[in-house]
């Protein structure tokens, strides 16, 4: 499927929950609630969307949420989306809390990548920063996501200045038998009236020059090419990769759709243009009729985002 600016729209993230069991400061803003669980798509209405979307050329699947491993029976979900002909990846996005648990199931059921968002190595900055006292939990699913073989583990941390500048080395460490590769993404400015986004936005640019005074960055473009991270081999450690979402616009090769939560299809993050297709699903609208408003949507597709232009959050839309 193509929009009317010729971009291949072949990936989907969906996210299966808007319930977290951390509340990171940047990512949810008080005052929230989350919604009720009848407004939230059941697995079988997710799964009628997948299928749709693979007749439509889209292939690459991402789950998300909220955190989707709080979500019942996340590993038989998985199980069902890869039976699917036509799936070519099927990656998750999770803090790490429950991996631990779930890891060798989710490897079981045909899950083939994750990316795992961890901020700080430090106790009381973790706690301070998401809420709550885990970082334990995050260190044990990390180890125990490594041994069951999703590798390499891709880590997404959001640079904060007064957070975690200061633990860029340690997480550069991390990355020294390629087994983890570390990416540092610009801090979203979701409401733009906190000043405390301000303060805490570092950027690419800014992090790269302090790099550079320390350690040698050589791009390495033929790996890890689809997407918006540029990667880095750092002389004598491992890959990292940077995530301008802030200060650079990828939107020329944006390939994505979101599937929220509460069963809005979204062609941009930034851009409040949904289709409702929770109220088509439940209104048993046949697969062609789903398939004509999903095209029409993407055709709207805006060319290029607005950062001023969305006020829900990561953890509503599906991070
Ligand atoms: N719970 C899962 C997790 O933690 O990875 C998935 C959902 S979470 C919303 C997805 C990603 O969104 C996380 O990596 C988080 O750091 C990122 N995120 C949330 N708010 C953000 C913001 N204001 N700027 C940049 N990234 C943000």
């Amino acid at each position: 499927m193509k929009d009317q600016f010729s971009r291949k729209i072949n990936y989907l993230r969906i996210s299966v929950t808007d319930r977290c069991n951390l509340s990171c400061q940047y990512c949810k803003l008080y005052p929230f609630s989350f919604r009720d669980s009848s407004s939230i798509l059941s697995y079988e209405e997710i799964l009628r969307v997948v299928k749709i979307s693979l007749t439509l050329g889209i292939n690459k699947f991402r789950l998300t949420g909220g955190e989707p491993l709080i979500r019942k029976d996340l590993a038989k979900f998985v199980r069902k989306v890869n039976s699917l002909k036509g799936i070519e990846d099927l990656s998750l996005t999770t803090n790490g809390i429950l991996l631990k648990k779930y890891a060798k199931s989710l490897k079981e059921a045909g899950l083939k990548r994750i990316n795992l968002s961890l901020d700080t190595l430090k106790e009381d900055k973790f706690k301070l920063l998401c809420r709550k006292d885990a970082l334990k939990d995050v260190l044990s699913g990390i180890k125990e996501a490594l041994k069951i073989g999703f590798v390499p583990l891709k880590i997404n941390l959001v640079v904060l200045r007064d957070f975690n500048l200061d633990e860029i080395d340690d997480f550069i460490n991390f990355t020294k038998d390629f087994r983890v590769i570390v990416r540092f993404i610009e801090l979203m400015p979701f409401n733009e009236e906190l000043n405390w986004f301000k303060r805490q936005f570092v950027s690419v640019k800014e992090l790269k020059e302090k790099l550079r005074r320390k350690y040698i960055l050589t791009e390495v473009k033929d790996i890890y090419t689809a997407g918006p991270a540029k990667y880095y081999k750092i002389k004598d450690f491992g890959i990292i990769g940077f995530i301008a979402g802030v200060n650079e616009c990828f939107c020329q090769d944006c390939n994505r759709l979101r599937l929220t939560s509460y069963g809005s299809l979204r062609p941009c993050l930034w851009n409040k243009n949904e289709l409702n297709l929770k109220e088509m699903l439940r209104a048993y609208a046949g697969d062609q009729e789903i398939i004509q408003k999903i095209k029409d949507l993407v055709i709207c597709k805006p060319k290029e985002r607005k950062l001023t232009q969305s006020q829900v959050s990561m953890w509503e839309v599906g991070g």
